[in-house]
């Protein structure tokens, strides 16, 4: 039998989800972001289950390219923008919106309208205060005129800027970020865009003209101290697998490598076919949980490469082959990351290419 570690897509989780989160943001536009392999899901299969998304968010020309070699037609917009000024006739050739962040941008696109250079549609990525990508807001007026001159800058020319706290509903950040957006961008034309997911749930006066969530989409907990559910938002992946083994372990003896685990009494054992080399997290302690025949059972011992070990006292029955989830549906992944000392969003853009994936 092939190694039963799987990744189970749900496609209708993500439709499910694309309809919540347009629930929350009434008439906007929905830049679906589908960055690092659509958060690790599968960049084809996610966009095609989202093709209903007025446009992808993607963070890599690459990913672009595989969109539309896939036949998805929608808007794409390049979210960190070209590097060198060979990718201006490839943003040309593919039909992609570039962010524009950086003076160095702003040169090449000069260089490139002085040869003749077709339109591109361009957004102005604004630094409103998280200071890792954007061109400082109290600049925005000066820079937009620059570009509005350029004969290859598309006449709609988007306004945009992101959140470092949107998360955080206590922090004061996120308003202080909205006010200089309106203080820099105010009177300029062109569609606004501000909110990943958590300000999408969370910061309704932010909404502006187009939302751009990314793992609210994918069902994983996008505000601190909540899980996907409570939004209505279900998970799109279910990692699984199965048990390989189940041994009885006397009391007093020591579980897997560095013996750190030490059984309380004789009790079962299993093992499961899945750990770190699958992407599973090999900092989750003991006690971290897993599902066997639906039940949670904790984790024992240290994660290994191809297996780890589960306390089965709480289910007893369970033999060789019974099925095990590590997260998804039934058990948030969040709970495993807040284990691991990590987001939910690294875990699910960890999988490793050994684990098999299905469309459920
Ligand atoms: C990743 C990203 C998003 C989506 O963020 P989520 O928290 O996943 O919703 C939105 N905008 C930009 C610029 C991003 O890089």
């Amino acid at each position: 039998m092939s190694r039963a570690t799987t990744a189970t897509i749900h496609l209708d989780a993500l439709r499910h989800n694309l309809a919540r989160v347009r629930e929350r943001a009434p008439g906007r536009r929905v830049m679906a972001v589908v960055k690092a392999d659509g958060y690790g899901h599968g960049l084809e299969r996610v966009a095609r289950a989202l093709a209903d998304a007025d446009a992808f968010g993607v963070a890599a020309l690459a990913d672009a390219e595989r969109l539309r070699a896939a036949g998805l037609d929608n808007r794409i917009v390049l979210l960190s923008g070209f590097d060198e000024a060979a990718d201006l006739d490839v943003l040309r050739r593919l039909g992609v919106d570039t962010s524009i962040h950086h003076p160095s941008q702003i040169a090449m696109l000069e260089a490139d309208a002085r040869q003749g250079g077709g339109p591109l549609r361009c957004w102005l990525k604004l630094d409103t205060g998280m200071h890792r990508l954007g061109i400082p807001a109290d600049e925005a007026k000066t820079v937009h005129a620059r570009l509005a001159a350029l004969a290859n800058v598309h006449a709609e020319l988007g306004l945009m800027s992101h959140f470092a706290s949107s998360d955080e509903l206590r922090s004061t950040q996120t308003l202080r970020q909205l006010e200089a957006f309106r203080a820099a961008t105010d009177g300029l034309p062109g569609p606004r865009s501000l909110c990943n997911s958590a300000a999408v749930l969370a910061w309704p006066q932010a909404h502006a003209d187009w939302i751009r969530p990314g793992g609210a989409l994918y069902g994983v907990s996008v505000i601190a101290g909540t899980t996907g559910a409570d939004h209505g938002l279900r998970p799109a992946m279910t990692l699984s697998t199965r048990l390989i083994a189940v041994n009885r372990v006397r009391r007093g003896e020591r579980i897997g490598y560095a013996a750190s685990w030490e059984c309380p009494e004789d009790m079962p054992v299993g093992v499961a076919a899945i750990g770190y080399g699958d992407g599973y997290p090999r900092h989750a302690p003991a006690g971290t949980p897993m599902l066997v025949d639906g039940v949670r059972v904790p984790v024992i011992g240290r994660v290994s490469m191809d297996l780890m070990t589960l306390d089965l006292r709480g289910v007893p029955d369970a033999r060789v082959g019974a099925p095990v989830v590590a997260w998804g549906e039934g058990l948030p992944v969040e709970e495993v990351a807040a284990q691991a000392g990590t987001i939910g969003y690294e875990l699910v853009c960890s999988i490793t290419r050994r684990v098999r994936f299905v469309e459920a």
